[in-house]
């Protein structure tokens, strides 16, 4: 089994119960189980047009699909969380990106791995943090010293964990 890190996010329709049931639908995936949830984080939306804040977390898993079959497996879940791919960074019922896979590095057109914007964001790099303290980053580096590196800017901690619903 291979210990992967996805980032859940949403902004559009009610956030907290797709992001409840998204988090039971990964837990369902075959070969796969839900570990451990973050806590919740509220972000300013990244992107075209005024958007409502996020809503960001992070959730552990373990599995034993492949990268490419974990990605498609989340691509299912956000067109069944009614997920519509418009326009770029533009508002969206459920996001799901594979931060890690492992200790994987991964370079293909349709997958990167690590996330190749993670370093940058707070929304990603605050919950992730929170799950995984210790962790160091396939390149080497210590997570903490990304997160260190990063500012808070317009990130609330709600201080509350969603739990996985229906
Ligand atoms: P960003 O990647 O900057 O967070 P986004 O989440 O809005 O942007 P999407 O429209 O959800 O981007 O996805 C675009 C494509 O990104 C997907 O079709 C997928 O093939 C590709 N992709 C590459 N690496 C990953 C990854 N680690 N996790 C999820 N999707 C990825
Ligand atoms: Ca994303
Ligand atoms: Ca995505």
């Amino acid at each position: 089994m291979i210990t992967a890190y996805i980032a859940l996010g949403s902004n559009l329709g009610d956030s907290r119960a797709l992001l409840g049931s998204a988090l039971a639908a990964m837990d369902r995936l075959a070969d796969t189980r839900l570990v451990d949830v973050s806590p919740t984080y509220r972000s300013t939306a990244v992107g075209p047009g005024k958007q409502r804040d996020y809503l960001n977390l992070v959730a552990r898993l373990e599995t034993g699909l492949d990268a490419g079959k974990l990605l498609a497996q989340l691509q299912r879940i956000e067109a069944d969380h009614g997920r519509q791919r418009r326009e770029h960074w533009g508002p969206r019922t459920l996001d799901l990106d594979i931060l890690l896979y492992g200790d994987a590095t991964i370079s293909t057109e349709a997958l990167q791995v690590p996330h190749p914007r993670m370093a940058e964001r707070n929304f990603v790099l605050y919950p992730l943090t929170d799950l995984a303290a210790d962790l160091v980053l396939p390149c080497g580096t210590p997570l903490q010293r990304w997160r260190s590196a990063c500012s808070d800017a317009g990130l609330e901690a709600l201080g509350d964990t969603i739990e996985p619903g229906r």
